[in-house]
């Protein structure tokens, strides 16, 4: 199937006519037709001869291609409009044949300063009620530009009635267009049966639902100097939700995924993750930030006697010593040693106080290096977690082979001195 077949189409979508239909489309359909063989056979039109929910399911590979896709606004242009917003004036708004824009310039600037600012879906912005900002008296900081207030968000399509926190700038905007706004009658809110009087009203008349797409946008372009559309396709009000949640979750000191549901009025979390889209930038500094590579990898000291690699005398003679603290290990390959975290004293070990390794030490052409060696799990844990983790891993490697074949049992053992049985009536008579 593609665009348009099967269906009646309305004007505005006939140039897409023809073009492939998307992935959530053709799942909707398959949706679509489940719940329709669901009801006839409920209704007793046709025997259950099969499960439509398992005959007409999504196959993977369609499910594989619907995922959170948020068209943020591309980052310069949403400053652009941004400015554009602020710094509107009536020579700005479009006129009819009057030569005037029918909404006066305070209800459009408050209308804009809303979409810009508070993230509010269209019909929500369109039904806030006047006296709908409060000051926020909590607001602890000095900055005048952290300042933020509340607002009274109406019931929405999926939450109830909540607040929310603005900027400023939103509770000024709306404040000086109530300070102007003619006195109309109630009106009644379609989705609660309440009368109210509406925030945007004038002349008894609301901006229309589609006035913010339709008018203020282009409005905003034109002032900002950008197309009416980006990369992502047109620019409407729904993207500014994307694009203020995004930015908010990249911030420096973002809010959460649970406080981002709160805010937008979300009832389940994962609404909120289809509005969210992590910048590169916030992407790396959290990597970074994780600190992955330096958890993995610890400096270790090394000694390299130049002396002995410049008789090329390396493949016979130890030449590089690794400084384990209370000696040397003087084994090539000790990053892969078992025992480096718990060295075993095998015979490639020369404990500091011999007099080998001071003279080690006191050589002048010895380099002073780092080597960088990655850790394992068990040998971070004893890094990080001291003496307990240290003896854990003792007693796992009391078993293991060290380099030179001998086991750190086998080690000690050999330590120990047998004391032979004397015969004490001989010695003493002796
Ligand atoms: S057990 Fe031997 S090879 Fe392993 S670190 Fe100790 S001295 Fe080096």
């Amino acid at each position: 199937m593609t665009r348009g077949q099967w269906v009646q189409i309305e004007d505005r979508y006939r140039h897409r006519l023809g073009d492939p239909l998307s992935a959530k489309a053709k799942a909707h359909h398959l949706t679509s037709i489940s719940s329709f063989f669901r009801d006839i056979q409920e209704w007793g039109w046709i025997p259950r001869r099969f499960d439509p929910r398992r005959s007409f399911a999504a196959p993977r590979s369609l499910r594989a291609l619907i995922g959170p896709k948020p068209k943020v606004i591309a980052t310069d242009i949403w400053a652009k409009l941004l400015w554009a917003g602020l710094n509107l004036e009536e020579s700005d708004l479009t006129r009819h044949k009057n030569g005037k824009h029918f909404y006066p310039v305070l209800l459009v600037k408050a209308l804009c300063i809303v979409w810009l600012f508070s993230g509010l879906r269209a019909d929500e912005i369109r039904r806030l009620r006047v006296g709908c900002t409060r000051e926020n008296w909590n607001t602890d900081s000095q900055s005048a530009q952290a300042a933020v207030c509340n607002l009274d968000v109406p019931v929405n399509k999926t939450s109830h009635a909540f607040t929310k926190p603005v900027d400023q700038i939103v509770g000024e905007s709306i404040r000086a267009w109530e300070v102007e706004r003619p006195v109309q009658p109630v009106a009644v809110d379609a989705k609660t049966g309440e009368l109210v009087h509406f925030l945007f009203a004038y002349r008894s008349s609301r901006p229309g639902p589609d006035y913010i797409n339709h008018s203020l946008v282009p409005i905003l372009c034109r002032k900002a100097g950008v197309p009416l559309e980006d990369a992502r396709g047109k620019i409407t009000s729904h993207r500014a939700r994307s694009t203020i949640a995004s930015q908010l979750f990249n911030a420096k000191e973002p809010m959460s995924l649970f406080e981002l549901q709160r805010w937008l009025g979300h009832k389940w979390a994962n609404s909120t993750q289809h509005y969210l889209d992590i910048t590169p930038t916030k992407l790396a500094q959290s990597f970074r930030s994780a600190g992955y590579f330096a958890r993995n990898v610890r400096a270790i000291e090394v000694l390299i006697d130049r002396e002995v690699v410049v008789r090329g005398e390396a493949l016979h003679e130890p030449w590089n010593f690794y400084d384990l603290g209370h000696g040397y290990c003087s084994y090539d390959f000790f990053d892969q040693c078992p025992h480096r975290m718990a060295c075993a004293k095998c015979g490639f070990y020369i404990a500091k106080g011999s007099s080998r390794a001071q003279l080690l030490e006191g050589k002048e052409n010895l380099l002073r290096m780092r080597q960088e060696i990655p850790l394992n799990d068990a040998e971070l844990a004893a890094v990080d977690d001291g003496v307990a983790a240290l003896q854990k891993l003792l007693d796992q490697l009391e078993n293991v082979a060290t380099p030179d074949g001998a086991t750190p049992r086998q080690l000690r053992a050999s330590e120990l001195v047998q004391i032979a049985e004397g015969n004490p009536d001989k010695s003493s008579a002796e």
